[in-house]
Order: C-alpha cells, then sequence, then structure tokens
C-alpha cells in the first residue's frame, strides 16, 4: 500500500490506481496503473462521461519522465468509448493528453526543453526523434493557449513580416505587437492574401484601434491597410532598410572583388626559381576583398582588430569600396537618431550624398529609399526601435530555424507561438506548483 502511494507520487498522476511494477528485460520499467473509477469511461476529446464502446486496441503503454537511466512507462488496458458529440474515441486517461504516448508530465519537460536546447541534445536526452517534438508541441500549444484571440485586444501598433525557409521555396508570415514585442499570429505562407486573413480575424473596433502598421518595403502591406485599416500610418522596419545598404553594400564588393581577381589572372606567371629582387609581387587584393565581408558588414563599434586592418586596408586601395561602406554606416546611423527632425536632416544628407556617389546600387538605392521617404519618417516619428524590432525578428527566424525538421507544418507555427508570444511554458513542477 505504502509503496503505491509513493510510486504515485513519483510519478505525479491523479486519478490513478497503480496494480503492478515489473523490470523489462532492457532495463526499462513497467508500471501497470488504471484510471480510478470517477474517471474511466470519458471521452478523450471533451472529458464526458460516455457509454464504453469496445476495446479499442487493447493494451497501451505511456513513456513517463526516466527514473534515472531507466526508462519509465505507464501501461494500461485501453477501451473506446461512444460519446454523443464525438462519435467512437478512445477514452481519456487522467495521465496523458488525447492521442499522446506520453504522460503530460514528460510532454511538459520536452517542450520546455525543446524550447531552450538544441534539437541535438533534446533527442539524445529524451531519446526520442525529433520528429516526436513536433506533435507534443502542437498539444502544449493546444493547452496552454485556449483563448488565442485574446491577443488581438487593444492591438495599436502592429509589424508583420515574412520569414522565408526550406531555400527560400515556403514562407511563414508572422504578425507582432510592438507595444509588447511578442508574436500575436502566425500563418503559413506570404502576401496579401495572407494579411488579409490576419485582418479577418479582427473584430470592426479592434481594427480601427490599429495606429502603426510596419514592416519591410513590400507592396502588399499597404495595399491591406489601404483595404483595411487606412487611418493606420504605415512604417518600415528600420532592420530592412539596413539590410538593403548591407546587400548593395555587398554587391560593390563582389565587383571589386572580381575586378581584382582579373587583375591578379593577367599578371604574368610565375617563373620557376627564386624571384628576382625587382619582380611584381603576388597581388592578394582579391584574396584580401573577399574576406572583408563581415568586416564591411559589423557596426565599427563591435570590430575585431583583424576586421579593423581589413577596413583600413580597403580604405587605402579601394575609395569606391569605401564610399560604399561608409555609405551604408551614414544609413544605418539615421536610424539611431534620438528626434525624428535630426533623423530627417541626416536622411536627407544621405539621399544627396548617394545621389551623387556615383556607385550605380547606392543611386538605385536611394532611388528606392526615396520611394519609402514617408514610411521611413513615421518610423522615426513614431519611435520604433530598431534594436527591439530586430531582437524579434532574429529570435523569429530562430525559431523556424529550431522547428526546421518538423514534417508538419503546424508544428512549426505552434513552435513559434511557444517560443514568442506571451504563452507561459514552465517545467513539470512549476505546473504542480501553481
Ligand atoms: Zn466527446
Amino acid at each position: 500500500m505504502l509503496t503505491k502511494k509513493i510510486l504515485k507520487t513519483i510519478l505525479n498522476v491523479k486519478h490513478t490506481a497503480i496494480d503492478d511494477m515489473k523490470i523489462l528485460p532492457d532495463g526499462a520499467i513497467a508500471i501497470k496503473v488504471h484510471p480510478t473509477k470517477g474517471e474511466q469511461c470519458r471521452c478523450g476529446i471533451c472529458g464526458r462521461k460516455a457509454v464504453r464502446y469496445d476495446h479499442g486496441r487493447g493494451t497501451r503503454s505511456w513513456r513517463a519522465c526516466d527514473w534515472n537511466t531507466h526508462k519509465v512507462y505507464l501501461v494500461a488496458d485501453m477501451s473506446r468509448v461512444m460519446c454523443p458529440e464525438h462519435g467512437v474515441v478512445t477514452a481519456s486517461v487522467p495521465w496523458a493528453r488525447h492521442n499522446s504516448r506520453f504522460t503530460k508530465e514528460f510532454e511538459e519537460l520536452a517542450t520546455w526543453l525543446s524550447l531552450s536546447c538544441t534539437k541535438t541534445a533534446v533527442a539524445s536526452l529524451l531519446r526520442i526523434s525529433w520528429n516526436t517534438i513536433g506533435p507534443i508541441i502542437s498539444r502544449m500549444r493546444a493547452e496552454l493557449d485556449a483563448n488565442p484571440a485574446a491577443r488581438f485586444e487593444g492591438l495599436v501598433r502592429i509589424g508583420v513580416d515574412e520569414t522565408s525557409y526550406k531555400k527560400g521555396h515556403k514562407y511563414i508570415t508572422v504578425v507582432i505587437n510592438h507595444d509588447t514585442g511578442k508574436v500575436i499570429w502566425a500563418h503559413e505562407g506570404h502576401g496579401k492574401t495572407i494579411f488579409t486573413k490576419f485582418f479577418k480575424l479582427l473584430t470592426k473596433e479592434q481594427v480601427a484601434n490599429i495606429q502603426i502598421v510596419s514592416g519591410d518595403g513590400a507592396k502588399w502591406i499597404q495595399e491591406c491597410i489601404n483595404d483595411f485599416c487606412p487611418v493606420a500610418k504605415r512604417c518600415i522596419d528600420p532592420f530592412h532598410v539596413v539590410q538593403w545598404a548591407t546587400e548593395a553594400l555587398d554587391e560593390v564588393r563582389r565587383l571589386a572583388w572580381r575586378d581584382a581577381l582579373k587583375n591578379t589572372k593577367d599578371m604574368p606567371q610565375k617563373k620557376r626559381g627564386r624571384p628576382k629582387k625587382e619582380a611584381p609581387r603576388k597581388d592578394t587584393t582579391a584574396k584580401d576583398l573577399k574576406g572583408s565581408r563581415f568586416a564591411l558588414g559589423k557596426a565599427p563599434e563591435h570590430l575585431t582588430k583583424k576586421q579593423q586592418a581589413q577596413l583600413e586596408f580597403i580604405a587605402k586601395t579601394d575609395s569606391r569600396l569605401y564610399r560604399a561602406y561608409l555609405l551604408k554606416e551614414k544609413l544605418r546611423l539615421v536610424f539611431q537618431c534620438e528626434d525624428a527632425a535630426t533623423a530627417k536632416e541626416e536622411l536627407d544628407g544621405w539621399i544627396k550624398w548617394a545621389q551623387h556617389c556615383r556607385i550605380q546600387v547606392f543611386v538605385e538605392l536611394q532611388r528606392k529609399i526615396r520611394r519609402h521617404y514617408d514610411a521611413i519618417l513615421a518610423t522615426m516619428e513614431h519611435h520604433l526601435s530598431n534594436a527591439v524590432l530586430e531582437a524579434t525578428n532574429r529570435k523569429i527566424k530562430l525559431s523556424v530555424y529550431m522547428a526546421y525538421g518538423f514534417r508538419n507544418i503546424d508544428n512549426m507555427i505552434d513552435m513559434i507561438m511557444l517560443r514568442c508570444s506571451d504563452i507561459d511554458v514552465r517545467l513539470p513542477w512549476e505546473y504542480v506548483a501553481a
């Protein structure tokens, strides 16, 4: 009797009676259990009492949290019930969620771990495959996120962003609330049709309350604003603008590298033996430029000594590339201005400079910036912090990357919501304490 009581405490199960326990040949521990009388014959979906239908697939086992190095399984005879609402379904069990082969506690632990650790760490520690985590994540989200529509209450400043995965073949659209920095909605696909779906979930009052919609330079964002909330201001996420400049700079760097490579090839072939003193040295410009991508992309305050040296080298040898670098830096600093008036001044100055910089890609970038001029200024006026936006964006991208192995897109979206929204994911013992 006492042993059973201790067993129940360790397993942390309620409404469960323990029948028997044995150690299997592979060292795993199997514990035979059954639901207490009041919990028998309940519908697995709604939990209401129902009439017993048949034995279903007979005995089943559920993986529980390990005891030291031993795997632990709960084993029980399962039956199916006839629910007036859901038809013939597997009966519910108090220790596991519907259609799961793991105990509730195991799923809570697996979810917490998979949001904090790498795939390999989770899979090796729990001794399950990463694919199995997907459905666990979805069951946990369904339980913890009972009322997703509550996130649409009181929205004022929102941002929309699309993230590509599978090498750019698939997209996920994510909407965030700028005032909380949390994700409020995520959906497969991108473009106007998807963003429209978001607006259709909102009530008229909720849509009317929205004052700011931010995103990248995509046309469909403006089209959706026009269709649904024409009074809202269109803003542009600063990190997208900086990204455009970084891409333009990279283009200039590639051209410089190609020219340098051509110069190297045009040099006379090295003859055998020790070169004479007056012989021209090998031109290593191409090699140096190739390795300079990170030095050019980084903010100057974060450069390593080696990267600083690379920049100094570029400043001395390639004035065009160095000018492109300065243009990118100046544009980045526009978004760090304290007040909107200074930012406008700086932006106008930048546009003038870029117009006459004689670097084709930056002249084109300048045209693009002018097209989005109002949206950029609105961003500055409404103090959308680039640091916060960028951090959220990075977190979403990391979540997409972490959920990459899931076969099911819904699992991926649930993973994003659990990691980046306001859902409170806890460790199993924290749920017990609450
Ligand atoms: Zn039911």
